[in-house]
Formats: structure tokens, sequence, C-alpha cells
């Protein structure tokens, strides 16, 4: 129906996630109409994101013009304790409750094993990397409270409480099947503050 560049335009859009054909066609007219100082702000931002923003190359949080993310560049943060969750964003969740003060480890996902994700599609070697050195007493893992993020936990718990690391998870509490990230801080935070030993 479209060609061209709108029809590029709609066809890039409707990669992204969450967004169908309709919504893809929408937001493309909507940029075909707005200023076009507008449009290249959308498109610089997008630019400089890929161009200016890394992984850390320890803790695999997104990292801001350096190789280390703000979290791991800190020296007021307890090196001690490190929260294990999936995905970046789950550390902003984290942050929010202001009740944790150790460091993070981003696994890049949870084990899924109908969609080919096992430990090696995860950050696990690099988690078992960090632990060697010694420093860390004790693993939160902050997994999503649904199957994958249980089965998650328990795999790590039992690589790690060999090595005579305390791994514990989250009080339960959060409302089971969701997503961290969506979690308000007061009850994230309790069930941080609630934290179990994981019996591996
Ligand atoms: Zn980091």
């Amino acid at each position: 129906m479209f060609t061209g560049p709108l029809r590029a335009l709609i066809d890039e859009l409707g990669r992204l996630p969450g967004i169908g054909p309709k919504s893809a066609q929408r937001i493309a007219f909507h940029i075909l109409k707005v200023p076009t100082e507008d449009a290249h702000r959308l498109s610089d931002a997008i630019v400089a994101v890929k161009e200016r923003t890394t992984l850390c190359e320890r803790c695999f949080n997104v990292a801001e013009g350096g190789a280390l993310c703000a979290i791991c560049s800190d020296d007021q943060r307890d090196g001690t304790i490190l929260c294990v969750v999936e995905d970046p964003r789950d550390i902003v969740a984290v942050e929010r409750t202001a009740q944790f003060v150790g460091r993070y480890h981003v696994l890049g996902g949870a084990l899924n094993p109908l969609e080919g994700v096992g430990p090696e599609q995860l950050k696990v070697r690099e988690l078992l990397a960090r632990i060697d050195d010694g420093q860390v007493k004790e693993v939160i893992v902050c997994t999503n409270p649904n199957l994958e993020g249980e089965a998650t936990a328990m795999y790590v718990s039992r690589l790690l409480t060999p090595l005579g690391v305390v791994v514990s998870k989250l009080a339960s509490g959060l409302p089971v099947g969701g997503d961290l990230e969506y979690a308000d801080e007061l009850t994230l935070g309790r069930a941080l503050e609630g934290r179990r030993t994981i019996e591996a």
C-alpha cells in the first residue's frame, strides 16, 4: 500500500517490540506530520544510544562513555553483596527501592529451554568469575517471579552455594508471573528486605 521511505519507516517501526502493523502506520504518519527538527531529534537519539552506550564489562548493566557502568565505578557501593538480575531495567527497579547498596550482575535473560536459552546464553560464566575473586559474600537472585525466573534462581544457587556464598532470593509478595520492572518500590523493597536463603 505504501512505498519508498514511508514503507521503510513502517517496516522498521513494525519490528519494534509491542508495535503491531497498525501502530507502526500510526507512528509513521505522526512522524510525517511533525516538524523536521522533532524527527531529527528522534533519529539522533537512536543513533546516539547505539554509538555512545555500551554494556558494562563487569556487570553488563548499561554503561555510558566508559568500560564500567556508574554503579561499578562507584567506590561507595558494597562489593561483598551482589544482586543478580535478568535485565538492566531490573536494576532501575531495585535502585528505586533505595534499599540496596551492593553491586549488580545482569544475566541477560532467564533460563528458558523451550526458547533455547541455556546457561551458555546467559552471563553465568562471568558471574562465576566474579565470585572467584573472593570478595562477594552474598548473592541475591532478583529474577522475575515466574517459572523461568525461579528456575534461574535455583540454578544460580546450585552453582554458587558450594563456593561458600550465601545465595538468597526475594521474599514472596511480588505478583506471581509479573515482571520485576513493574513492581512498585515498596513491595520490591519489602521483598528485598525479607529475602530468604535458597536451599540448594
Ligand atoms: Zn557495571
